[in-house]
């Protein structure tokens, strides 16, 4: 038997129904993957890097599975793709969609390659995705940072907090 790791995904949506998106990805995540899957609850939070009137519901997904981290990125954007999604972002541009779905950690593994970077390289930075993911791996260690998953989810609330005491 191959060993298997595990892998948390970050699940976003800001068009359409937006629970039954996160529910579809899920659904497929789970039959193609063939792996047990925990998840966080659904959370509303404000589109992030972009201008947009559409709130996005996000959740942190948890496989536990042996396809490896390339074959799972096609497998994640064949899912985006079967869900609707057309466009993908470029440089750094956002826009609205269906669904988005990136793989945040992959066990311990660091990954530097053109079409995969891990662990993700905004997800300390983003509360959309370290809320939802903090609920399903607290104790967790970011492998590059160091930290937990809590501790960098701590981080970023105190730092929020300060730029709003700020302003
Ligand atoms: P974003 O999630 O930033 O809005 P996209 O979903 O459009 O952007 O993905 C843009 C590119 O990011 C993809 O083509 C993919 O190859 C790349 N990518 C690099 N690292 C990751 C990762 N850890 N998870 C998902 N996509 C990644
Ligand atoms: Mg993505």
């Amino acid at each position: 038997m191959k060993s298997t790791h595990t892998i948390y995904l970050g699940l976003g949506t800001n068009t359409g129904n937006r629970e039954e998106n996160l529910t579809s990805a899920i659904v497929l995540l789970s039959q193609m993957s063939g792996s047990y899957i925990s998840k966080s609850a659904f959370v509303e939070t404000e589109p992030w890097g972009f201008d947009s009137s559409n709130k996005f519901l996000n959740c942190a997904v948890a496989l536990e599975t042996d396809i490896p981290p390339l074959v799972l990125l096609d497998m994640t954007e064949s899912i985006e793709r079967k869900l609707g999604r057309t466009v993908k972002s470029a440089n750094g541009v956002y826009h609205d969609r269906i669904i988005d779905i990136d793989i945040l950690l992959y066990g311990n593994m660091v990954i530097n390659s053109e079409r995969l970077t891990i662990p993700h390289p905004l997800m300390h930075k983003r509360d959309f995705v370290l809320f939802p993911l903090c609920e399903i791996a607290a104790e967790v260690k970011h492998p590059v940072l160091n930290k937990t998953i809590f501790e960098l989810a701590t981080a970023l609330k105190e730092s929020n907090e300060d730029s709003q005491n700020i302003l």
